[in-house]
């Protein structure tokens, strides 16, 4: 469609084995690279809070062998990890990688859990503080937040709310980016009727994952136009890729 073209094919929400992904950071850029759809994604393992439960309880069923959260003593190997595999998907590819980390507050029974990602990031932030605290540190790291799942999903079978954001968007609004319209399978109909800026993104943790809500953008492949974009919000679409979606 004549003007359509330029649009860019992201995922900003992307898990791995860092924390709790099946694939690994160089299993992912493949995964979207050999799709030869894919112009940006980013990859948002979660850190979880110190006494995370779901965390704990999966590094005891899995006997440590698993991962639930990029620990602050790792962060740097996290980071070189991405930037590694980023060079690798630009040269393979022509696909942008962007670090990034899901802040994850997970208490059972809280009405102040809130999952905020990080992308651009550049230091660790600890998932201990306010919700308030960590759009701060995001602000001030020069990074750029995303909300997510910021209503409740329906698709899930157990879920612990993350709407911490959403029910105090008057207070924070200011300091959140954008917020997620779409997450994997679900729409939030409540971002879009307050009109709030948005994105759409997969929450990949396992493969059949690559099917589901993306984001467009119309814009340069660089990471300054792409934050610039998403923060204006014009010529911003959201699209559920499909297996099969733009066949060649
Ligand atoms: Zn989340
Ligand atoms: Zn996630």
């Amino acid at each position: 469609m004549p003007g359509y073209e330029p649009f860019l094919l992201c995922d900003f929400h992307v898990h791995t084995t860092w924390s709790d992904g099946r694939l690994s950071v160089r299993e992912v850029v493949d995964l979207y690279g050999q799709t030869g759809r894919f112009d940006v994604i980013a990859i948002t393992d979660h850190i979880l809070m110190e006494r995370d439960l779901l965390g704990r309880a999966g590094r005891l069923m899995s006997l440590g062998r698993r991962h639930f959260s990029v620990t602050q003593e790792r962060f740097d190997d996290y980071l070189a990890d991405i930037a590694a595999e980023a060079a690798r998907a630009r040269k393979l590819y022509g696909m942008l990688v962007v670090p990034g980390a899901e802040i994850t507050q997970n208490r059972l029974r809280s009405r102040k859990n809130a999952h905020i990602i990080a992308l651009n990031i550049k230091q660790w932030i600890s998932a201990d503080q306010s919700a308030r605290e960590i759009l701060e540190e995001i602000r001030r790291q020069g990074a750029f937040s995303i909300a997510c799942h910021p209503h409740h999903r329906t698709t899930r079978r157990i879920e612990i709310s993350t709407c911490f954001l959403w029910e105090n968007r008057k207070d924070l609004v200011s300091l959140v980016d954008v917020w997620e319209a779409a997450n994997r399978d679900d729409l939030f109909s409540v971002t879009s009727l307050k009109h709030y800026p948005y994105v759409a993104s997969s929450d990949f943790h396992k493969a059949k994952h690559l099917y589901s809500w993306k984001t467009l953008l119309r814009c340069e492949k660089n990471w300054d136009a792409i934050a610039a974009t998403m923060r204006a919000n014009v010529d911003i679409a959201l699209t559920l890729y499909r297996n099969g979606s733009w066949a060649a």
